[in-house]
């Protein structure tokens, strides 16, 4: 049988005789370590009743390997270029289809319901493009789609922010909202040597496995998603400063009032504040009608 596509001369042999040249600006860097597929698959749990999204599927190193592990796969490339070469890599996998466009355009609620309607889970699994990383997992999950696990390789600064405890130099406001919708574990460290052509920065894969209920109760997401950019406005700030730049310079003393009342000491900084004080806060808030 063939070699898979992440052995690093199959997929030099495809990229030559497709002719294909990497765009940076896509965030073309493409796996070709099969260890670090298995354990990118192996993460996200799944099984013959279980559907798999993929966010860029390059040549479809990381596909194959879905194909051969999930029910379904639905694997969304903005590329054209690519698309032929995924329907040749693809071919004989009937579970698995290639969807032509813009992750960040799609409706996702729609294709869920479509395509994946009759799985008994679904996650996100990729290799994501580093230049919309964010966009892509805030749509994800402020979407609220239907979703078991998202295991990404990403950026290793970024998955640090994600998985970040409150008092840590890489918490901040990605950090509360990635925790609000989700429970991060960092799987593993991905030197930059397993990519081709190889990135100028170090990997992660991460998993999220996104809650069924919030583990916060807001009274307002959205008032609670202010209070939490406000607090890291600037982040060498005080909580009071920060907030009073938010919520009204004239307010100050009510602030420092409420803070206190919520048993937030009012000279803490924002980087400080668990996911559960932050809710605090801002039902409080709310409760104030500011
Ligand atoms: N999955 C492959 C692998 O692991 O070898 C390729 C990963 S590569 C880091 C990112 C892929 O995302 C590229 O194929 C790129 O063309 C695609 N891409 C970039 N922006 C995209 C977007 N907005 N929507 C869908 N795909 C995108």
């Amino acid at each position: 049988s063939r070699p898979v596509v992440s052995s690093p001369k199959r997929t030099k042999e495809i990229i030559a005789r497709h002719g294909f040249s990497f765009k940076k600006s896509l965030g073309q860097n493409f796996l070709i370590d099969h260890n670090i597929l298995n354990k990118i698959v192996d993460a996200a749990e799944l099984n013959e009743h279980k559907g798999a999204l993929e966010i860029g599927p390059g040549i479809g190193a990381l596909t194959e390997q879905l194909a051969r592990t999930a029910g379904k796969v639905t694997a969304v490339e903005i590329d054209q270029r690519l698309i032929p070469i995924l329907a040749e890599v693809l071919e004989g996998y009937e579970n698995t289809e290639v969807v032509h466009g813009d992750v960040l355009k799609l409706d996702l609620q729609a294709l869920f319901r479509e395509r994946f309607g009759d799985m008994e889970g679904v996650s996100v699994v990729a290799n994501l493009p580093y230049y919309v990383t964010t966009p892509i997992l805030m749509k994800l999950l402020e979407e609220r789609l239907p979703l078991e696990h998202i295991v990404v390789m990403i950026q290793k600064e970024v998955a640090e922010r994600i998985a970040a405890a409150p008092g840590s130099k890489a918490y901040g406001s990605l950090s509360v909202a990635a925790q609000y919708y989700c429970e991060p574990r960092m799987v593993c460290i991905v030197p930059h040597t397993v990519f081709i052509p190889q990135p100028n920065v170090d990997s992660a894969v991460i998993r999220l496995a996104v809650r069924k209920t919030p583990p916060v109760e807001l009274k307002d997401e959205e008032q609670f998603f202010r209070i939490v950019q406000g607090s890291f406005a600037q982040r060498r700030k005080t909580l009071a400063n920060n907030l009073s730049a938010l919520l009204g310079k004239d307010r100050r003393e009510e602030i420092n009032t409420l803070l206190t009342d919520c048993e937030i000491e009012p000279s803490r900084r924002g980087e400080t504040l668990s996911l559960q004080e932050f809710a605090r806060l801002s039902n409080a808030v709310v409760d104030k009608g500011w």
